[in-house]
């Protein structure tokens, strides 16, 4: 591929891989089967895709800066399970988009914008994409928060949600080095596996926002943060699990905030 005369444009999060042995292990760690489709947001100048597309039945992509159709023609040109939308995927309707494929199974795989980290999964959350496998390479720091662990102090909203939803695991590190241009912060591959049962939520939204507003401020105790709720009922949910109203977000699993969601 010849990036020698491409303009890197930081606004848009451009650090490309350059290190194929990094793309190998993204791949395998996707575990793509078969009949699959895989959407890829960002394919750069498509190193990632290249492998995907070897995988996957079909890869859809969404690339933000139309540059770099000369360099992606290029690179895919040898197949025709690959399509690449140059638009921004924040704006784009996915369910329409992918309305056409026959799948099996929907997997992200990406080397994200780190960017719009958050406003990336938080769509594909909240357009219901029946996504069954989220394999992404994100900023060391946010991986930490996706896969926090109660009572650490990386634990927070986006944790809880994402927890709802997915098994995560931090797959593996991948040094600035693996990258042109150099970015300042280390990355992690983290992966997110759709839970095969959700927990028992009544109201999602309510759910939702409960857990926001339980972390509106971190250093604030449930009875500050949850004023507007009936209290009653949430400390007796708490007591159950010996805790009262002085407990913190970050010191209540998942299952206490499903429980508080349901009896309010
Ligand atoms: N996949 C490539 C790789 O691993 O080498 C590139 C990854 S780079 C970190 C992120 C890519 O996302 C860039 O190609 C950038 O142009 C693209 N991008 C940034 N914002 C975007 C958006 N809102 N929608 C779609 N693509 C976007």
């Amino acid at each position: 591929m010849d990036l020698v005369n491409f303009k890197f444009k930081k606004n848009y999060g451009q650090n490309f891989l350059r290190e194929q042995s990094i793309v190998q292990k993204i791949v395998d760690n996707a575990d793509i089967s078969d009949n699959s489709l895989v959407i890829e947001i960002g394919p750069g100048s498509g190193m990632l895709t290249k492998a995907l597309v070897k995988k996957a039945k079909n890869v859809i992509c969404y690339e933000i800066d139309k540059t770099l159709k000369v360099i992606l023609d290029e690179e895919l040109k040898n197949f025709d399970n690959v399509t690449v939308i140059y638009d921004d995927f924040l704006n784009r309707n996915v369910a329409d988009d992918i309305t056409e494929y026959d799948y099996d199974k929907i997997y992200v795989v990406s080397n994200l914008p780190y960017y719009i980290t958050t406003p990336i999964i938080n769509k594909i959350i909240n357009e219901k994409i029946d996504v069954y496998k989220i394999v992404v390479m994100v900023q060391k720091e946010v991986g930490d928060r996706f896969a926090a662990k109660v009572g650490s102090k990386e634990y927070n909203s986006l944790t809880v949600f994402l927890n709802y939803y997915f098994d995560i695991r931090k797959l593996f590190i991948v040094s600035k080095n693996c990258f042109i241009p150099k970015p300042n912060v280390d990355s992690i591959v983290v992966s997110l596996t759709k839970k095969t049962t959700l927990l028992n939520v009544d109201d999602l939204d309510l759910f939702f926002k409960l857990v926001r507003d339980s972390f509106k401020f971190k250093r604030k105790t449930l009875r500050n943060n949850l004023k507007d709720y009936d209290l009653s009922k949430v400390e007796k949910v708490l007591e159950k699990y010996d805790l009262d109203l002085n407990v913190r977000a970050e010191n209540l699993d998942i299952k206490i905030f499903v429980d508080i969601s349901n009896i309010l």
